[in-house]
């Protein structure tokens, strides 16, 4: 009997990974075709001062639209992207249009707006990431200032001497970096003095269930004092609520951005909550 189900949990298994696989390969073949035909978009999602409670910047956030299908989230294709080497074009492609944007949103407000972009690892592996930044800075002729790129911790785990440097050519650009998703990898401490960061992003892990989640209050309070014995801005992500709002004000947070202010918009949507 317990052969039997051994078997059958095994079937299981390979059925599964047989799938995944395919969706993979397909999502990689499509994706070719994809980045051809232009079928993506950048959403933006506005970044709240929480001392004045007004707009102080945006993460881009990139969207798939294949001609004929709903809208496919990042989730589903950056980490295949991630894995084909795909993200360069991708990420290149969204780096110059979130510059454009950037531009655009400046100029509507006639002051300097900021459009964070996210860079995967690959990016830092594999590309050099600063003379392609130096060239969209320069293609765009973007404000530097307005240009923020968000790493993630498991980017910075490789805290080599080459990749500091990095950091601090990029820096040089002009430009500022922020750490995505703080507090959900491993090294969240010792490499916050040698990196070269202007704002730490709280993973939304932490914010979401704020009300109902004690532990998460500590380490709230404990990333906001860490940010700011640094020097740097905290920006929580994925608040949702007044309650957890009004908590992270409290608790002396910098940012925050979430559906409790707004979704991702279309570029057209943004342009309209600008004019207000
Ligand atoms: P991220 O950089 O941490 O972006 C924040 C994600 O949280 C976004 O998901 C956003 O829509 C979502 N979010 C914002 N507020 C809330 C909220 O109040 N509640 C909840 N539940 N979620 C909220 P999205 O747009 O699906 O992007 C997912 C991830 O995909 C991003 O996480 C980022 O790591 C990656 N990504 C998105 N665009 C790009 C890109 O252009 N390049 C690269 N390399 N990665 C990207
Ligand atoms: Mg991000
Ligand atoms: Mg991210
Ligand atoms: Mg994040």
């Amino acid at each position: 009997k317990a052969k039997q189900s051994g078997r059958n949990t095994f079937q299981l298994y390979t059925l599964e990974l047989n799938q995944a696989l395919k969706k993979r390969i397909e999502i990689e073949y499509s994706l070719r075709h994809a980045i051809e035909n232009e079928e993506f978009l950048l959403y933006f999602q506005p970044k709240i001062n929480l001392a004045t409670g007004k707009l102080c910047g945006a993460e881009a956030l990139i969207r798939w639209q294949p001609k004929d299908g709903p809208l496919i989230s990042p989730l589903s294709f950056i980490p295949v992207a991630e894995e084909t080497g795909q993200i360069e074009a991708l990420g290149r492609w969204v780096l110059g249009n979130a510059c454009r944007a950037a531009n655009q949103f400046s100029q509507l407000l006639g002051k300097p707006f900021s459009v964070a972009v996210n860079v995967s690892p690959r990016q830092f592996r594999h590309c050099d990431l600063v003379s392609t930044v130096e060239q969209v800075i320069k293609d765009t002729n973007v404000n530097p200032g307005c240009l923020e790129l968000e790493i993630t911790e498991s980017c910075l785990v490789h805290d080599t001497p080459a990749f500091i440097k990095t950091l601090h050519d990029l820096k040089s650009l002009g430009l500022t970096l922020a750490i995505d998703d703080f507090g959900t990898g491993y090294s969240s401490m010792a490499y916050l003095k040698d990196f070269p960061v202007d704002r730490l992003k709280i993973d939304k892990a932490f914010v979401g269930n704020l009300e109902n989640e004690p532990a998460n209050v500590a380490i709230l309070k404990a990333i906001i004092a860490l940010g700011h014995s640094f020097g740097l801005k905290v920006v929580a992500e994925g608040v949702e609520t007044a309650y957890q709002q009004a908590y992270l004000h409290g608790m002396g947070c910098d940012e925050l951005q979430g559906y409790y202010f707004s979704k991702p918009l279309p570029l057209a949507d943004f342009l309209l909550i600008l004019k207000k």
